[in-house]
């Protein structure tokens, strides 16, 4: 097999002038015709479907076109893809059109709002995918505190708009990261104690589901229509049953927050720190949300009292910034602006990243805090870190009305080992560190499973055996028979997606494999 890398391929790229992708076997010459028909034309089988073909619409990124490197990049260049055509839909009738165009023409598909896929899911070699990154509408009830946004918001985007209006729901820290992908998965931050799971806010949706054998229509989800995909969407919504295009939140009053940073030079206090950070963290006052990281030779500490004043939040972290004499910095200030204030740029952050997600139930023994300890020394980059998200709060105690397919309630923790690692737009820099910082990932997190359990879909582990009960536990049954009822043709797949139940109702389910269905 001929070698090549994936820098070969972008260089080839270029050279071709036209942003054409060369791979082995197929001449520059052949593949932009090929790939432009084939993204324009619906070759529709008679047995197929009687609707007319479908045609692609919205802003369309195909091979030949300049952007198409950087309309296909994700956030985690560990993963690149070559999709035969990427569009960039600017309203709902876009996605049908793509999405019925895809069944129409048997394409696979892939479904991108922010990109940042930490397997790189989002985007398909060959196939079609569907960017809903750029509906960004926005309509906010402050009477009702009722905010319906386009499914293309970022985090930051959303923080913000609806800080303005003293508004807020749970998101992620990372403010480029979809606003969507994090809903869908679960989502949780720094508000997630006070609010709960970003999924539990969410009321309704629209999304584009497929209809009959090869077509797609638009279905509003809510309490009151179609229910049981609502209660799917919140916590294994990502790729499985349709495309959502707009979010319907019910937000909550936020005045302001204040904010705690501490850094701990070195290793030194890891046990004490790990120690007092498990033992109030998830018990504390459910305003106060908070999350650690162990670096290599440092330890960061990150807190959000939500309308509370330092003088609250420092008594209630006491036990924490009283180990030792850590650097404290404490701001004041609107949700929004302490949110945008806090971001790092893209262009700073490592280019690979790989993580393992696991949550934590129990409180760690200190053998476990010990091989935290050990690795982190260990780490293959300053960069790479073990994270902690501290739950109990509205997590534990306020599952939404019409419940939700997240299932960690009880986690005292949310918890990963992850490793960055590698300079943006240069590939070279990071490949002689990818065995090590994935093989450091693997050995970490296996030594940490006596310990743990479980495992986020939103940081999916790609080896996972039990991947689908890791995720969403007991819930897995009902969220195949809901995947059955809406996509029965199995047409939203990929490498961990939702199998419908049942037997697979047409043979050009190609993915799993029949017998995988019970
Ligand atoms: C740097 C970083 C920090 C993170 N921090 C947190 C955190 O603090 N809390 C947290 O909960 N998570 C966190 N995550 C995980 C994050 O929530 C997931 O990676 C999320 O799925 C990314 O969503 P996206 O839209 O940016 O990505 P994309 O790659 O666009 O999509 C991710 C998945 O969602 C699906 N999807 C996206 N949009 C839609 C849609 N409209 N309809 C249907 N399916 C859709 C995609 O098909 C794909 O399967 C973090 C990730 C990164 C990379």
């Amino acid at each position: 097999m001929p070698e090549f890398s994936r820098r070969d391929v972008f260089k080839a790229a270029t050279a071709a002038g036209a942003g054409a992708v060369i791979l082995p076997g197929i001449t520059a010459a052949a593949l932009p015709d090929a790939a432009a028909d084939a993204a324009t034309t619906a070759s529709v089988t008679p047995e197929a479907t009687n609707a007319p073909p479908a045609k692609l619409t919205g802003r369309i990124v195909r091979p030949q076109d300049p952007d198409y490197a950087s309309a296909s990049l994700g956030w985690d260049e560990l993963f690149v893809h070559y999709p035969l055509v990427i569009v960039f839909a600017q309203r709902t009738q876009d996605v049908v059109n793509a999405l019925t165009w895809a069944r129409q023409n048997n394409v696979a598909l892939r479904v991108r709002s922010g990109r940042h896929s930490l397997e790189g899911w989002s985007n398909v070699d060959n196939g079609i995918v569907i960017d809903i990154s750029e509906l960004k509408s926005v309509k906010i009830n402050t009477a009702t505190r009722i905010a319906t946004v386009g499914a293309g918001l970022s985090q930051l985007e959303a923080v913000t708009t609806l800080a303005k209006k003293d508004l807020a729901v749970t998101t992620g820290g990372e403010g480029t990261v979809g606003l969507s992908g994090a809903t869908l998965g679960g989502g949780f931050g720094l508000l997630t104690r006070h609010l709960g799971m970003a999924c539990d806010s969410l009321t309704s949706v629209e999304i584009v589901v497929p209809s009959g054998t090869a077509g797609a229509k638009v279905i509003n989800v809510g309490l009151n229509s179609y229910s049981d995909l609502l209660w799917a969407l919140r916590g294994a919504g990502n790729g499985n049953f349709g495309i959502v295009t707009s979010l319907t939140y019910k937000t909550s009053p936020l005045k302001f927050v204040t904010y705690v940073t501490a850094t701990w030079a070195g290793l030194k206090y890891t046990n004490s720190i790990f120690e007092a950070y498990q033992r109030y963290m998830p018990f504390t006052d459910s305003s106060l949300g908070t999350q650690l990281e162990i670096h290599k030779n440092e330890i960061l500490f990150f807190a959000v009292l939500a309308d509370g004043s330092p003088a609250e939040a420092k008594k209630l972290l006491a036990p924490i910034l009283s180990i030792d004499k850590p650097d404290v910095m404490v701001k004041v200030g609107n949700w929004g602006d302490i949110y945008a204030g806090f971001q790092i740029p893209t262009q700073d952050d490592p280019a690979n990243w790989k993580f393992f997600s696991q949550f934590i139930s129990k409180p760690f023994p200190k053998r476990a805090i010990d091989i935290v300890r050990a690795y982190m020394q260990d780490a293959p980059t300053d960069d790479s870190n073990y994270f902690l998200q501290a739950f109990g709060g509205a997590v534990r105690n306020s599952a939404p009305r019409g419940g939700a397919a997240f299932p960690h309630r009880d986690a005292l923790f949310y918890a990963e080992p992850g490793a960055g690692w590698g300079v943006r737009g240069d590939e070279e820099s990071g490949e002689p560190l990818t065995p090590i910082a994935q093989a450091w990932i693997a050995e970490f997190s296996q030594a940490l499973r006596p310990y743990v359990n479980g495992a986020y879909v939103n940081v999916p582990n790609i080896g996972m055996q039990e991947w689908a009960t890791a995720y969403w536990g007991s819930n897995v049954d009902r969220l195949r028979k809901i995947k059955a009822k809406y996509d029965p043709y199995n047409v939203f797949q990929y490498e961990q997606s939702i199998p419908p139940a049942g037997p697979c109702p047409s043979p050009t389910t190609w993915w799993p494999p029949a017998n995988d269905h019970a």
